[in-house]
């Protein structure tokens, strides 16, 4: 690094590239509506395709849509280190929320070939296909990783037909997704930027975040049930009320969280009831349970503990507890070489940085099985995300794009010594 330490990106183009693609799918109250395959998002590509080209790049598409800026290296062998992030968005989400990434990814490859420097590595700005899940989570990356499940693939979030539209207004094809995955021995790296899209770099004055890992997620459903009754007649003694053990759950669920496990989260987002009437004892009571922790042993406690705390709730008032597993996305822990890089990149440049995990899922969390990867975090203000109060102070974008630049030059370096 200490030969390039005087680099830096081109901060009007990097700004001005920021505010061209910001216009691409704008709300007039400042947020973006990109979602993946949208008119918006189609353009958003058209756009990135455009600047590739100017660049002086080449241009890649793969068999999921994914999007690549390549800058090769002079050993057709090398493996290739992968900067990147998305370009979709949520409905109405915020301009900065995977936009950042693979600007400054782009930028990256344009200051390195404008300077002449020679890796032994192939770059590559990627841009990854629905990473929000307006279709399928992850749908890019994890075809990618050639990680895509065939139950995803079979019961997308958007159902079928939309999936297959909206494939066929990229011009893609359910049978060339397959075709996206890579070799993991061609792969050197994947190093992300993103926003931090929570609060804690901002309460700690610290401009960049180190990922030390995406945490895991897991949702169940949880149903508990009683007996339906006339609520007029039936003693208070006598009831088997469903609601009552969903209710004693969620508070108790949050309790413990908030006492024994800090670095988890717990939502119980949607509770129905039924028969669902004014005057009748609700026999049957559906709680959507999502819960998160840092690494999978905290997971794994967790989830036991809110089913002991379940199974009490339902006892307690002489319920029946049925208990269905929707879904668990393992936790993805960054490379430790990685962090180890982005620290003494943030440090050189003279920024504050600290180690934080992850409580949103990221397209690294697809790469982790494939080679080192690693998350440049950026303060959110406020905290805020998907939404149009998504803000990140201009100098911080910037810090963040310089740390990405630094953090591959010395990536590629390691690399090659290896
Ligand atoms: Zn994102």
């Amino acid at each position: 690094m200490s030969t390039y330490s005087h680099l830096r990106i081109n901060p009007e183009r990097f700004r001005s590239d920021f505010e061209s693609l910001a216009r691409i799918g704008a709300r007039p109250e400042s947020g973006v509506h990109r979602p993946a395959f949208s008119d918006s998002h189609l353009n958003a590509r058209a756009w990135f395709r455009q600047e590739i080209i100017q660049a002086g790049l080449e241009l890649r598409v793969d068999g999921a849509g994914n999007h690549s800026a390549l800058l090769p290296c002079k050993r057709p062998d090398a493996k290739t280190l992968l900067l990147g992030s998305h370009l979709d968005s949520v409905p109405d989400g915020g301009r900065f929320d995977g936009a950042l990434g693979v600007l400054a990814a782009l930028e990256t490859l344009r200051v390195i070939k404008e300077n002449g420097i020679s890796l032994n590595v192939h770059l590559e700005a990627i841009d990854f296909t629905d990473e929000e899940g307006a279709y399928v989570g992850l749908l890019g990356s994890s075809a990618l990783a050639g990680t895509l499940s065939e139950a995803s693939l079979k019961n997308p979030r958007s159902g079928r037909q939309a999936f297959l539209h909206g494939l066929a207004s990229a011009g893609l094809e359910k049978s060339g997704l397959r075709q996206a995955r890579r070799d993991p021995s061609e792969l050197a790296g994947y190093l992300e930027l993103h926003i931090e899209q929570g609060s804690r770099l901002e309460k700690a004055g610290a401009e960049i975040g180190v990922v030390i890992s995406i945490v895991g997620i897991a949702a169940a459903r949880l149903v508990f049930l009683g007996q339906a009754d006339h609520a007029g007649t039936t003693p208070m003694r006598d009831r088997r009320d469903a609601s009552l053990g969903a209710a004693a759950f969620i508070l108790k669920a949050h309790e413990l969280v908030r006492e024994r496990y800090q670095e988890c989260v717990v939502n119980t987002g949607s509770l129905t009831m039924s028969p669902g009437a004014f005057n009748i004892v609700p026999a049957k009571a559906v709680l959507a349970l999502e819960y998160r922790a840092p690494d999978l042993e905290m997971l794994s406690n967790l989830g036991n503990s809110l089913e002991k705390k379940a199974r009490l709730a339902a006892d307690r008032y002489r319920l029946e507890l049925e208990i269905e597993h929707i879904e668990t996305h393992l936790p993805a822990p960054m490379s430790e070489m990685v962090q180890e890089v982005i620290t003494t990149a943030a440090g050189k440049l003279g920024l504050r940085s600290l180690p934080l995990y992850s409580g949103a899922g990221h397209d690294a969390q697809s790469l982790v099985g494939l080679c080192p990867t690693g998350m440049i975090f950026v303060p959110s203000v406020g905290g805020a995300s998907h939404s149009n109060r998504e803000q990140t102070f201009w100098q911080n974008c910037l810090h963040g794009a310089n740390v990405l630049l630094h953090s591959s030059l010395k990536l590629a370096k390691r690399l090659e010594s290896q």
